[in-house]
């Protein structure tokens, strides 16, 4: 059976008005940064890559710690990650992909050619992206580092990814099966407790429908266990349960 953790690397301080859709309360919100870890498969399995220092200075990001330190600390080193999974190209989600430089990436179709096409240069859209970072999309593809995938797909029995889109064009979450019931990793389909649980959205979105049919598709598929891992939600740390500093694990 399979063991999910959250692996936090980060925070920053904004307002409820910066970030929840239509919301007019300027109360302070603390965004958590995470990565998850899945063990218990033929191999450890990581969702996302977080980003490097970089980012981290230009965004005034707090207490950060390497994504790829937070993996050493939780047992893996991270030389030893074969697949990550990424939810979306945004910065904090793709821009430390040189930090598991044997992995392979799975991303959808519709998030690469979003990144690569029109819109992502827009002001509406080009404060989440690290330039960078998504160039080296081409190079990694050509070097067979990019795995394309199209909607829902199983990675290994009892782990699979969902393109919901929504917050961006080819989000996709990704549910593990565990002894405590099936998890759902919701990425930034909900960033907080608060967006699926009052159908409230983020103001960052590609396309609203989809972003509100996307917190249907969490709760359908967390059943009544009730997993959901919010993604970057501090809460997390009290709904579930902290082993280590910064280490939470989910089931
Ligand atoms: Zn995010």
């Amino acid at each position: 059976m399979y063991e999910v953790f959250a692996l936090k690397y980060g925070e920053r301080d904004t307002t409820k008005c910066q970030f929840f859709y239509r919301e007019s309360s300027h109360e302070k919100l603390t965004l958590d940064y995470f990565v998850w870890l899945i063990l218990g498969g033929p191999h450890p399995l990581l969702v996302d890559t977080g980003f490097l220092d970089d980012d981290a200075r230009a965004r005034g990001i707090r207490n950060y710690v390497s994504p790829a330190a937070m993996v050493e600390r939780a047992g893996i080193k991270a030389s030893d990650i074969p697949i990550s999974l990424i939810t979306h190209l945004h910065y904090d989600h793709w821009a430390g992909h040189s930090l598991f430089p044997n992995a392979e990436f799975w991303i959808q179709g519709e998030e690469v050619a979003f990144w690569t096409g029109p819109f992502g240069r827009t002001p509406a859209f080009r404060g989440s992206a690290n330039v960078d970072a998504l160039a080296r999309l081409v190079t990694l593809n050509y070097a067979n580092k990019i795995r394309i995938v199209d909607g829902d797909h199983e990675v290994w029995p009892g782990i699979r990814v969902h393109r919901v889109g929504g917050h961006t064009a080819g989000l996709q979450i990704v549910t593990v099966e565990t002894r405590r019931g099936t998890v759902v990793l919701t990425s930034d389909a909900s960033h907080f407790y608060h967006n699926v649980e009052t159908r409230q959205p983020v103001q960052i979105i590609t396309s609203l429908p989809e972003m509100l049919t996307a917190f249907e598709t969490i709760d359908t598929l967390a059943g009544s266990a009730k997993l959901i891992v919010a993604g970057h939600d501090p809460q997390v740390a009290e709904r579930f349960k902290p082993v280590e500093p910064g280490i939470i694990k989910i089931a």
